[in-house]
């Protein structure tokens, strides 16, 4: 198992390395976010352990680059107890964080998790007919357009065409959507549907958000 640590504090990542090397893993070490983004992204890394607060471009910027090109696991480390930059972390993709100052055992322990799931199944573009969502990015194309959705309307559609072919009914929508239950209140999904039906549906021929009356809706393309 091949580890590459980009981490700029000469006494963290010797830290890091001797005892990654005890553990029996081959260690590389990066001490800059370039250097750290062209080992990681060149190199065959069964895991990276990336730092934040890094000189030339930041542990972010190194994340985003890796994520566009491999899916090697990241392990992020943080000084910042933020939980704001954890949230980010994570969005951008990276598989788990660590708070400086960490204990080796919890390190070590997070570095066997992440390694034990194996090679990493991203997720992949959802599709239905010709819209296409990148869960990733949170982006929306139709017919190749790219579709400004507000971030109700993205969960809605993103909801929607997970259970593409399916019957979701107004409750299960608010339940998942909103995270909340409209016991009577339905008329907010109602009213969400109108708005994505307005940026994916009306300006295209073929419709894919169906009404089951009285019920709730059905995203599929329907031959005609
Ligand atoms: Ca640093």
């Amino acid at each position: 198992m091949r580890i590459l640590v980009v981490e700029d504090e000469p006494k963290t990542s010797a830290y890091l390395r001797k005892g990654l090397t005890e553990q029996g893993y081959v260690v590389d070490s990066a001490a800059d976010g370039l250097d750290g983004l062209h080992l990681a992204t060149t190199g065959n890394y069964d895991l990276v352990l990336l730092d934040v607060m890094l000189p030339g471009i930041d542990g972010w910027s190194v994340l985003q680059g890796v994520r566009q090109l491999h899916p090697t696991p990241i392990l992020f480390l943080s000084a910042l107890a933020d939980v704001d930059d954890r949230v980010k972390g994570l969005r951008l993709g990276a598989d788990d964080y660590l708070a400086k100052p960490f204990a080796f055992s919890e390190l070590l322990a997070r570095v066997q998790n992440i390694l034990r799931r194996g090679p990493v199944q991203r997720e992949t573009f959802l599709k239905v007919a010709d819209v296409l969502l990148d869960p990733i990015k949170r982006r929306v194309t139709r017919a190749g357009d790219v579709v400004e959705l507000t971030v109700k309307e993205y969960a809605l559609l993103e909801y929607l065409m997970r259970h593409a072919g399916e019957m979701c009914s107004r409750t299960l929508i608010a339940e998942n959507v909103w995270d909340m239950n409209f016991d009577s209140d339905t008329n907010v999904v109602d009213v969400a549907i109108r708005r994505l039906r307005a940026k994916i549906d009306d300006p295209y021929p073929l419709k894919l958000i169906h009404t089951v009356r009285g019920v709730g809706y059905v995203f599929e393309a329907r031959t005609p």
